[in-house]
């Protein structure tokens, strides 16, 4: 087996570096002293294709294999673990798991944006009660006939103000414990969805993360 990197993927580990070194490093502890969200930056990853480096590029993104992701995601954590919060979770949380489980649909219409970075995801799952258990998360998606009813909270949400598109991690079926898990597609500005306070944090403090309420948000049928 060759564990040689290829010149492409060189090629971006030096683009990561270089884009790290010159619009990441400037600013860097200053963001993170003030909480501060690195919107340009984060544009710029965009621009360079780093918020869905392994989406097909049939869905916006730039069909990269995911030792590429990762040597541009450590380049990028060298000098900015915010900058690579926000890019890991768009990337891993979001982007991979549409691609996997979402249908046509709902690619083309949250997926696509993602991938590009023109705008920005959650994946929510944590909540009070469930971090390394995630199984025995509270939140449930009640099956009204013709939408879900998604009521819960969730904390310590990567993007959790910023982002658009949000991934919830609710239950349908209480009953069935870890088996009646599913995901939800919410997006910002929905009736009854509630962001919380910006979380305090040792470090990785420009990343944005937020505790959600979800308050009987009505989740059309199609969005799981
Ligand atoms: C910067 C940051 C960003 C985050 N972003 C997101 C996000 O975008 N979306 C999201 O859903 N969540 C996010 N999280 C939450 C994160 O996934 C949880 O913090 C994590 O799952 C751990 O859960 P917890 O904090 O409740 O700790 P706990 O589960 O309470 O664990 C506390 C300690 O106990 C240990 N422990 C737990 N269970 C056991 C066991 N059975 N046996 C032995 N030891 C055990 C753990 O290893 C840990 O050391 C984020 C957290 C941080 C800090």
């Amino acid at each position: 087996m060759d564990f040689n990197l290829t010149e492409e993927h060189l090629m971006i580990q030096q683009a990561a570096k270089d884009f790290a070194v010159a619009e990441l490093l400037p600013g860097v502890i200053e963001r993170d002293e003030l909480s501060k969200f690195p919107t340009e930056q984060v544009k710029m990853m965009a621009e360079l294709g780093f918020l869905g480096m392994m989406v097909d590029p049939k869905y916006g993104g730039s069909g990269l294999d995911s030792i590429s992701y990762v040597l541009a995601m450590t380049e990028i954590a060298k000098v900015d673990a915010s900058a690579a919060v926000i890019m890991s979770v768009n990337n891993s949380l979001v982007c991979a798991g549409m691609e996997k489980y979402c249908n046509e649909e709902q690619k083309m219409k949250y997926l696509v944006p993602l991938a590009k970075g023109e705008v920005i995801g959650a994946f929510c799952l944590s909540e009070p009660e469930a971090g390394s258990d995630a199984t025995s998360q509270k939140t449930t998606a009640i099956d009204m006939g013709d939408h879900y009813l998604l009521n819960g909270t969730k904390n310590w949400i990567t993007n959790g103000s910023t982002a658009s598109t949000y991934l919830v991690i609710a239950q349908t079926d209480v009953e069935k414990k870890h088996k009646g898990i599913n995901a939800f597609i919410v997006e910002k500005g929905w009736a009854g969805f509630d962001i919380g306070p910006k979380e305090k944090k040792m470090g990785i403090r420009g990343s944005d993360t937020h505790s959600l309420l979800f308050t009987d948000v009505k989740v059309p049928k199609e969005n799981r």
